[in-house]
């Protein structure tokens, strides 16, 4: 494909990752159509592309069937908060398997490529640590998180066999906690609520004892892992893993936040939710190798970034 400008298709294109991937796919020239349903995400984060004429913005849900000419797909809509995927699970189910079947019925008449942004959920609570690859996972098919890990799943399992039955060009992209500006304030994540509660001084609220530990990567290493996919050689379909290697426990996480906010905030404890993951951290020895990609942008590095990002946020909202 070279350098020429392409016509992309992102899913999703109003949410964190999504309107990240939107203002950089832009700003290297190429045209971008982004389909969203404005749920979890907001016009708000892609406002600055708006009057650009190479983005196009189109308030749809992708459970209902669509058809435009491009050559690329980023299938990113879905809620990504347990928060969010929780509340309508029906929905989220919906989204992932009708979802994804819409994207790949176009991806395959248009002979379009097309990615899927899985998730480091498809592990569950994983048995083996770090995760690679070739890790089957330990996921509840019926607990409250199954409405995500097993949509993902089967999300998976429909670009495979998309690629195997009818040849469609597929990229599958594991995607571990990811973090940064333009998270929304009420999404419910870690890194989002920790930063909000620690900058209002509110109790930081720890579900458990925060001895489980997550691996979080800055929102730009991820993007530059998900585009060096897309662009990769077309045998390798991956599922490939995308996620830091530097693993925190939830409690060493909200010390880090309380000191780069210089927070007055008690911690709290509050329940574990069902089937939370106990450890996660991922092995990207085959990122490494095939994308020649790995994470620059340390915690603190990252952490600070989205921390400005929050007290503008907050600023405004007074
Ligand atoms: P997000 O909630 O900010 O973005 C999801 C976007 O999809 C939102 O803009 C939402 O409005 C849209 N959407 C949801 N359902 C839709 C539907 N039916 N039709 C059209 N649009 C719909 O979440 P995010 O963090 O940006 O996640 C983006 C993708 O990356 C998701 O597929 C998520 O599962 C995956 N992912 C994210 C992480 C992470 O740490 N952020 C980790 C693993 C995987
Ligand atoms: N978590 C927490 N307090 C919060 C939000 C989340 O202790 O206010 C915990 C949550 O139980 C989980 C970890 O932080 O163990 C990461 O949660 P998040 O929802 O960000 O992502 P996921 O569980 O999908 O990895």
């Amino acid at each position: 494909m070279g350098k020429r400008s392409k016509k992309i298709l992102i899913t999703g294109g109003a949410g964190f990752i999504g309107s990240h991937l939107s203002e950089y796919l832009v700003k290297k020239g190429h045209q971008v159509i982004c389909l969203d349903d404005l749920s979890t995400g907001s016009k708000k984060n892609v406002a600055p592309l708006l009057k650009n004429k190479n983005f196009r913005f189109i308030k749809y849900d992708i459970s209902k069937p669509f058809y435009y000419r491009v050559d690329e797909i980023y299938n990113l809509a879905c809620p990504a908060s347990p928060l969010h995927y929780q509340k309508d699970p029906v929905k989220t189910m919906k989204t992932n398997i009708l979802g994804s079947i819409n994207a790949l019925e176009m991806a395959r008449k248009n002979r379009a490529k097309i990615l899927q942004a899985s998730t480091s959920e498809v592990y569950g609570d994983a048995l083996q640590h770090p995760q690679k690859e070739g890790y089957w996972g330990n996921v509840n098919p019926v607990g409250i998180r199954s409405c995500y890990d097993e949509g993902k799943r089967c999300a998976e399992t429909l670009f495979m066999d998309y690629h195997r039955q009818y040849g469609v060009a597929i990229k599958i992209v594991r995607i571990f906690n990811t973090y940064g500006p333009k998270m929304s304030s009420d999404d419910g994540r870690v890194v989002s609520n920790f930063i909000v509660q620690s900058l209002k001084n509110q109790p930081i609220t720890i579900y458990g004892r925060g001895r489980q530990t997550r691996s979080f990567q800055y929102i730009d290493d991820l993007i530059s892992g998900i585009v060096k996919m897309m662009d990769s050689n077309p045998n390798f379909i991956g599922p490939v893993n995308l996620g830091s290697t530097k693993e925190f426990t939830i409690k060493e996480l909200a010390k880090k936040i309380i000191q780069l906010t210089k927070s007055k905030s008690p911690i709290v404890y509050k329940p574990l939710p069902l089937d939370d993951p106990k450890q996660r951290r991922p092995d990207i020895g085959l990122a490494k190798r095939r994308l020649g990609w790995y994470p620059k942008i340390n915690l603190e590095k990252g952490l600070r970034k989205t921390i400005d990002y929050f007290q503008k946020e907050l600023a405004l909202k007074k």
